[in-house]
């Protein structure tokens, strides 16, 4: 895309008409692989928005491993937003604007710095384009991020939608906001979205083993693993 022209932009400036683009990425699964894209693009030179779930069973940003791997993120320049799981609050618009004002006032007080934007996780097609502002901040589909540029996806591991160089905006020279999970691109699983997540599942239960091991003598002496070593996964 930047051999095409296109200059990464934030949401406050993005302008329709414009080879623009905003990166976007959902952290749906791992923040240890979000840093090895931030990594990569701010090599590029280029800053992105990264969308973290705070009410997920896949990684704690709270730890002290996820806190230093989301104050990375943000030393390279980046944005970090709220990824607020929408699921949990179906068909209850009150309950999710108030969920959104509590987790972003959380999610806060974790990196120290603002939370100005939201992307909701899993959304009801009523949240798709919706116009209003939730909690005060904007959020990803509102349609001047959603209708008025255009917009494309790695959903599941693919383009399921086609790639971003086929799309129209990009065609017309139009400003994309692009979202990419950079669980997907972490590293050589052949573009396989079962093995990549058979590789993260194994990832975390290393982790879960040494933290079992640094908590629990007896679990310790029986399997081995020492206190001292690293609980952080290998890709760091
Ligand atoms: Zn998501």
């Amino acid at each position: 895309m930047l051999e095409r022209g296109y200059g990464a932009v934030g949401y406050d400036a993005v302008a329709p008409n414009a080879r623009h683009l905003v990166l976007r990425h959902d952290l749906d699964m791992s923040i240890d692989a979000a840093v090895t894209t931030a990594e990569i693009e701010a090599e590029l030179g280029v800053a992105a928005h990264y969308f973290v779930l705070l009410r997920t069973e896949m990684y704690n940003p709270w730890s002290d491993h996820g806190r230093r791997q989301l104050d990375r993120i943000a030393e390279l320049g980046h944005e970090i937003g709220l990824h607020l799981n929408a699921s949990l609050y179906p068909d209850d618009a009150a309950a999710l604007d108030r969920a959104a004002a509590e987790e972003c006032s959380v999610l806060a007080t974790l990196t120290g710095r603002p939370v100005e934007m939201i992307s909701f996780h899993r959304p009801s097609s009523a949240l798709l384009g919706r116009p209003d502002d939730i909690a005060g901040r904007s959020h990803s589909y509102q349609p001047r991020y959603f209708h008025d540029i255009g917009y494309c996806s790695d959903s599941r591991g693919a383009w399921h939608h086609g790639h971003p160089f086929d799309h129209a905006a990009v065609g017309e020279g139009r400003a994309l906001q692009l979202l990419t999970h950079p669980i997907w691109w972490d590293r050589d699983t052949a573009r396989d979205p079962v093995a990549a997540l058979d590789y993260f599942r194994a990832e975390r239960d290393n982790v879960l083993m040494h933290a079992l091991a640094d908590n629990c003598e007896p679990y310790r002496a029986a399997r081995g693993a020492s206190p001292d070593e690293s609980i952080e996964p290998t890709n760091g």
